[in-house]
């Protein structure tokens, strides 16, 4: 029996088809500590707060995905340790922890190095999160985000009761009510007419004053505000 072809027809494995190299050389320069690419411009800032004195500090530099993430995290981490400390500080340092988010981002988004190293890349440890400066500033980010929260809390809470101090309850004809200012200052709560707290019913008045001896409350315990209703004592 023989092969219907000639056995060594395709002696060696079939060529790969020439076409783009398995990876492209990224253009631009290379990682200006590692120099492997691609890497891209990068910036990178932190502060320190020294109570009355700040230091800005600012690292720029064309750097790969590993040396620019080590750097930022660097600085990210030193910022949350050191930036706090002054009162302006506090201020300034959210806004350079921010800014440094932004940039970290920008470099995770960088394809990991192609090229090899001629120098070792820097270590980019662990994220920050999962550092102690992580937690060390996660104090001082509560506590100003507390303060953040407080403020229009605050202003809830004194609007809620503000509008408590000058509202009114409405008294209806045929309800009680009882006075807890001193007359002529009226300051009129609805009470049972069971309850011992009861010390005037109130009433629609008549003709159309109130009854003789009885009390005209403030058109605002009624229910448009525009209508004395009448109190008449229930005890003595
Ligand atoms: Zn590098």
């Amino acid at each position: 029996m023989s092969t219907p072809y000639p056995p060594h027809q395709y002696p060696y494995p079939q060529q790969q088809q020439p076409g783009p190299y398995p990876y492209q050389q990224p253009p631009g320069p290379g990682c200006e500590v590692c120099g492997a690419m691609p890497a891209a411009p990068v910036t990178v800032r932190g502060h320190q707060g020294m109570v009355v004195v700040m230091r800005f500090l600012r690292r720029q530099g064309v750097l790969c995905r590993t040396c620019g993430l080590a750097v930022a995290r660097k600085m990210q981490a030193d910022t949350l340790v050191q930036g706090w400390w002054g009162p302006l500080s506090m201020l300034i340092t959210p806004f350079v922890l921010l800014l440094n988010l932004g940039e970290l981002s920008r470099i995770r988004k960088l394809p990991p190095p192609a090229t090899a190293a001629w120098r070792p890349p820097l270590d980019p440890g662990r994220p920050l999160l999962r550092r102690p400066a992580g937690l060390v500033a996660l104090v001082p980010l509560l506590a100003l985000a507390g303060l953040v929260l407080a403020v229009p809390v605050l202003f809830v809470i004194g609007m809620a009761v503000d509008s408590r101090g000058s509202g009114h309850p409405t008294l209806t004809p045929g309800s009680c009510a009882r006075n807890v200012a001193d007359w002529p200052e009226q300051d009129l709560r609805p009470a049972d007419c069971g309850s011992p707290d009861a010390e005037f019913r109130v009433y629609w008045p008549d003709d159309p004053s109130c009854g003789p001896g009885d009390y005209y409350a403030y058109p605002e315990y009624s229910r448009n505000g525009d209508l004395s209703l009448c109190l008449h004592p229930v005890r003595n």
